[in-house]
């Protein structure tokens, strides 16, 4: 138990006693009052406190669904050359003009490849066509210029 000054009058009085016995001035309401705005405050904060961690966990479902739609695309591009044409916005040959091309430089037909798959990569700088395949008894790479067309590399090795 401390003194303190009455906010009244001034006379030292006892700082839990709930009124000045000098004026009469009531303390005890104004720390009644204190003590709820104190309360209501922290229950402000911990609901905001709670919104947040809800919003977090929803932004982060949200990223979890984007990672989906990427894996959804990824299979989409994992289509083997089947002549099916890319409707995606983008100015890319489409796969079975990538095969006519490769088949074209081999002189080869599409019936003498096999274990053939066609992907999206950036390489050499530029987005290109990873067509790997086997075609008599080797193993073949061609890295074919997504846009243009252009083979930009290619090899093979024995199988
Ligand atoms: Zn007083």
């Amino acid at each position: 138990m401390a003194l303190i000054k009455c906010k009244e009058c001034g006379k030292e009085i006892s700082d839990n006693t709930p009124s000045c016995p000098n004026c009469g001035y009531v303390y005890k309401k104004n720390n009644n009052l204190k003590l709820v705005v104190i309360i209501l405050s922290s229950l402000i904060v911990l609901l905001l406190l709670i919104l947040s961690l809800v919003l977090i966990k929803e932004k982060l479902d949200d990223d979890r669904y984007e990672d989906r739609n990427d894996t959804y695309i990824d299979d989409f591009n994992d289509n083997q050359g089947n002549g099916s044409n890319n409707n995606s916005s983008n100015n890319y040959i489409s796969r079975s003009d990538v095969l006519d091309i490769v088949l074209k430089d081999l002189n080869i037909n599409r019936s003498d490849v096999y274990d053939l798959s066609i992907d999206l990569e950036n390489k050499f700088g530029k987005t290109v066509y990873d067509v790997d395949f086997n075609y008599n008894r080797f193993e073949y790479e061609y890295y074919i210029d997504a846009v243009s067309g252009e083979i930009v590399k290619s090899f093979r090795e024995w199988d």
